[in-house]
């Protein structure tokens, strides 16, 4: 077993292994985080709808659409995401299988 280097915590002080103690640990960066910004950012930059093709409007609620579904092996890569109304995106959902 190695000796563990204990740092102060970054907030408290407390002698912990890592720069923060467990009261003050970040919780790490999740994927699903990450890929909520990506989707604010697509929403933020998309103006019309990429399936009617219709501008997006601010009273219309806007969901983010993968290209090709995840459930097909489509990816959260922003190359397969586009911005949609959400009742679009809910008629396109109806129309693919989504069990296997
Ligand atoms: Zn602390
Ligand atoms: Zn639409």
């Amino acid at each position: 077993m190695m000796a563990q280097i204990l740092k102060a915590c970054v907030v408290c002080g407390t002698a912990s292994e890592g720069p923060r103690c467990p009261r003050h640990a970040k919780p790490p960066v999740s994927r699903h985080r990450v890929y909520c910004n990506l989707r604010d950012r697509i929403v933020a930059a998309s103006t019309v709808c990429g399936i009617c093709g219709q501008p997006l409007d601010n009273g219309d609620q806007i969901v983010v659409d993968h290209r090709l579904p995840r459930a097909h092996g489509g990816s959260d890569d922003a190359a397969n995401l586009q911005a949609a109304h959400k009742r679009c995106n809910a008629a396109k959902s109806g129309r693919l299988p989504s069990r296997y």
